[in-house]
């Protein structure tokens, strides 16, 4: 018997592919697993037991730093957001929501503004800068003039990424560009024909060495995560050191008198969009507080 660990790279049909140092070994988890809330998840890192045959045992995961039910991933180090300068326009709201979701779960964001061969480089860097205090990396790519791919390349080097994005911004031709590989993620799924049923498959794909690429549909279509609505400002890095000047200590910053925030939305030092996705999401969490 051989003890190793290493990282679940794919889950399927009860069966796990851990890549170790010696390859890549196809496992069953231990039965305890069964039992317990923390199953074995795609990004896992995992200690398993090898016999003889060369068969796998998951016995153990590591702690995680992040973990996502829907799709079912854990340990993402990046997640890319693409969107295009236009075909179709950049949805600000969808952006806002991705950058929540990365930060509640603790992944860095890099927002990719694509087609930038569409539009004057002005256009794209006016989007970039309504992002500039957010606390996001932010990149413009075009994939038929080849611009930024080998910036973006460099960012996601030796990292677990996915991708979101709506249809049509581009997520298959700049992975075709990253990879080489002719991949598709986000909105479009990947299934496995097993009889009558059809299951979705989460992989991750080693594009090069430890640079990894989650293969798996959803990102996309992730929901808001549930926190109070009371601390939803809190995730707005640009908003932090304008809430000292609120006149009160409790304000939501929506129609109290005398707020920091809205008067950095009215002297332009705090982008609209961004507030208006803060109103949008307090209305949001607060209607979920109250289905209660
Ligand atoms: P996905 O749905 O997000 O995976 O988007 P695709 O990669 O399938 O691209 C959608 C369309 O946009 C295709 O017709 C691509 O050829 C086109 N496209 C992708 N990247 C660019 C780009 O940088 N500039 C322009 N002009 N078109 C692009």
């Amino acid at each position: 018997m051989l003890t190793k660990n290493g990282t679940i790279i794919k889950g399927i049909g009860g069966f796990y592919y851990v890549k170790t140092d010696i390859g890549i070994i196809e496992c069953r988890a231990r039965g305890k697993f069964r039992n317990e809330a923390k199953v074995p998840t795609v990004g896992d890192f995992a200690d398993i037991d090898i016999d003889e045959n060369g068969s796998g045992t998951v016995k153990k995961i590591g702690k995680r730093k992040n973990f996502f039910v829907r799709p079912p991933i854990s340990n993402i180090d990046t997640l890319v957001l693409v969107a295009a300068v236009k075909n179709p326009n950049p949805d600000l709201l969808f952006i806002d929501k991705m950058l929540l979701i990365a930060k509640n779960n603790g992944v860095e964001a890099i927002l990719c503004i694509n087609k930038s061969d569409l539009c004057d480089s002005a256009d794209a860097e006016k989007i970039c800068k309504i992002y500039e205090n957010a606390d996001v990396k932010t990149i413009v790519t075009s994939t038929l003039s080849n611009v930024g791919i080998d910036e973006l390349k460099g960012l996601i080097n030796k990292k677990v990424t996915a991708f979101a994005g709506f249809s049509g911004v581009g997520k298959s031709s700049i992975l075709k560009k990253l990879t080489g590989l002719d991949l598709q993620t986000g909105n479009i799924s990947k299934k496995l024909s097993r009889g009558k049923h059809t299951t979705r498959c989460v992989e991750l794909l080693e594009y090069a060495d430890g640079s990894y690429l989650a293969d798996t549909p959803g990102f996309s279509m992730l929901d808001l995560p549930k926190f109070p609505s009371e601390e939803l400002w809190r995730y707005y890095p640009e908003f932090l050191s304008y809430a000292d000047g609120c006149k009160f200590s409790d304000c939501r910053h929506l129609n109290e008198r005398d707020c920091g925030i809205k008067n950095a939305v009215e002297n332009g030092e705090i982008p609209p969009s961004r507030y208006e996705s803060y109103r949008v999401f307090y209305e949001y969490l607060k209607q979920k507080e109250n289905e209660y």
